[in-house]
């Protein structure tokens, strides 16, 4: 059998998306973050949809290969620098600009004979407490890389928050004056944002802001799309019916038989389950669209199928389109019924789904 599950991404959303982040980061740089094969978008059909970004942010120094690889030349920041000595000379080779974080890094550097020099974005921790230096070491780090002579003068200052999806939380107002009072004086660019910081918190704009979600048209702030901030996403998940079936009251369906007709009516089932990627967590009634109809999906979600209500839809049949997700049906809401992130949802698409791209 063909492959039925089918992502389609769309690179005309992803470079609108690119210049809506640039028109609200109002003149600081971007840097397209494409971690994670840009977010379960595939890493080099994103980054060539986001070829205007200043900059790419990779978690990983493979992925700065197959960047340079795929032509662009951009800076390339991995998101957590070398993570051995040995990396440093492949970051050398490759041009790609380190996040240091660590004070072994810092050694690494010191000892490191190379001689064209790194760029280097020091990464300052102001509440998060998973990567970075104390922010009140901020000046002593700062004077550490700008005496190594294998270190760029241009250093930026970074920090990431642990909380900025969260509009009104303190937390991100005390990381901003613990971030400003730590580089006050100190030269170099200031990188602060990342998605949800560029919509809720503009006082942290600083001269560059990394944006991920929203270049694929994700929201992480609760209870909202990318399509309420202007974004448009990026992905549909689509797949088809292959049985359109009659049941009657009382009629139980799938694993463990968790839900029960309440009325004679007709189930159709979709291509699809958790072994592609699509959460099996998700709670009952969560909404698929079968044609142009939202309806139910009831009963589990197995490994290759999904059982949906198609009392919605009685004139549905085999072969009828299934959308999972896409634009009109927010993968944020999909997430959200599954107590998880449209993030984690879209990185979690499995090898096979048939990954196909157009230019809307
Ligand atoms: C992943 C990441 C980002 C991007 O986060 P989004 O929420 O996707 O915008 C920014 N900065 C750092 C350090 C990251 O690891």
């Amino acid at each position: 059998m063909s492959r039925l599950a089918t992502a389609t991404i769309h690179l005309g959303a992803m470079r609108h998306n690119l210049a809506r982040a640039r028109e609200q980061a109002g003149g600081a740089r971007v840097m397209a973050v494409v971690k994670a094969d840009a977010y379960g978008h595939g890493l080099e059909r994103a980054a060539r949809a986001l070829d205007a970004a200043d900059a790419f942010g990779v978690a990983a120094i493979a992925d700065g290969q197959r960047l340079r690889a795929a032509g662009h030349r951009q800076r390339i920041v991995v998101l957590s620098g070398p993570d051995s000595a040995a990396d440093l000379s492949e970051m050398r080779r490759l041009e790609l600009d380190a996040v240091i974080h660590h004070e072994s890094q810092l050694a690494w550097l010191q000892a490191d004979r190379g001689q064209r020099p790194l760029r280097v974005w020091l990464k300052l921790d102001t509440g998060m407490h998973r990567l970075g230096f104390p922010a009140d070491r901020a000046r002593q780090i700062h004077a550490r890389l700008a005496a190594m002579h294998n270190v760029d003068d241009t250093i930026v200052l970074m920090t990431h928050f642990a909380a900025s999806d969260e509009f009104d939380n303190p937390l991100t107002e005390r990381q901003i004056e613990s971030f400003q009072t730590a580089v006050d004086g100190l030269p170099g660019p200031r990188a602060l944002s990342n998605s949800a910081a560029l919509l809720g918190w503009p006082v942290a704009r600083g001269d560059w802001v990394r944006v991920g979600g929203l270049l694929y048209g994700l929201s992480v702030v609760e209870g909202t799309c990318g399509s309420d901030f202007g974004y448009r996403p990026a992905m549909s998940l689509r797949t088809r019916l292959i049985a359109v079936n009659a049941l009657g009251k009382g009629d139980r369906v799938g694993y463990a038989a968790t839900w029960a007709a309440p009325e004679a009516m007709s189930i159709g089932v979709a291509a699809i389950g958790y072994g592609d990627g699509y959460p099996r967590s998700i709670a009952p009634g969560t909404q698929v669209r079968v044609g142009d109809v939202p309806c139910p999906v009831v009963g589990r979600v197995s490994m290759d199928l999904v059982t949906v209500d198609l009392r919605g839809a009685p004139a549905a049949q085999v072969g009828d389109e299934v959308t999972l997700w896409g634009p009109g049906l927010p993968v944020e809401s999909v997430a959200a019924a599954a107590g998880s992130i449209s993030y984690e949802l879209t990185c979690g698409m499995t090898r096979r789904v048939l990954f196909v791209e157009d230019d809307s």
